[in-house]
């Protein structure tokens, strides 16, 4: 396991399509995309908006250089893609984060590790525990199933499992 996750999320123009285009784009920039986790949808964040669903999934994927480099290379992809960088949670053709880099933690104003926000969204958790039910946080040393018994019972119902990545 290279204990490198990355984060697909998407909600227009053809998710699918955008993901498999994203990991090809990705192969050619020296990051090998090792094992992909199934897809789920759920209704936009937040709800009220009228924005499409959400398609998201998740990879684990080998790089030899660093975690800076690696945002680098997903914001070009995301960039080369077509996401336009609006306002915060609005529509994106893709977005791509890193969730965990080999268990670092690092905080810059430009990258903190791991994600953020991942260990309350059933979106992000559920993909990685299909790539690695025995993955715990770097800050807290707590399972992934401590997280995703927490989540909210409402939003963990609205998730629809719609398939293979690729
Ligand atoms: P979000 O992914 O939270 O919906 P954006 O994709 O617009 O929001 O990202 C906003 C900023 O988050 C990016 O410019 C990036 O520098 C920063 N960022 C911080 N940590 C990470 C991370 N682990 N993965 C991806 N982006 C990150
Ligand atoms: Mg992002």
């Amino acid at each position: 396991m290279t204990r490198i996750y990355i984060a697909l999320g998407a909600n227009l123009s053809n998710p699918k399509e955008t993901f498999k285009a994203a990991l090809s784009l990705l192969e050619n920039r020296a990051v090998s995309v090792k094992r992909v986790s199934g897809l789920w949808q759920s209704p936009s964040w937040p709800p009220g908006q009228g924005h499409p669903d959400y398609l998201n999934g998740a990879a684990e994927v080998e790089f030899d250089g660093s975690a800076k480099e690696l945002l680098t290379i997903l914001m070009d992809v995301e960039a080369v893609l077509g996401r336009e960088r609006a306002e915060r949670n609005a529509p994106r053709t893709l977005d791509l984060d890193i969730l965990d880099f080999k268990g670092e933690i690092h905080k810059s104003g430009r990258l903190t590790l791991p994600h953020p926000r991942m260990l309350e969204r059933g979106f992000v958790l559920f993909p990685l525990d299909q790539l690695n039910p025995e993955w715990t946080d770097p800050v807290s040393g707590l399972p992934i199933l401590h997280f995703i018994a927490r989540l909210e019972q409402d939003d963990v119902a609205a998730m629809k499992y719609v398939g293979t990545l690729i």
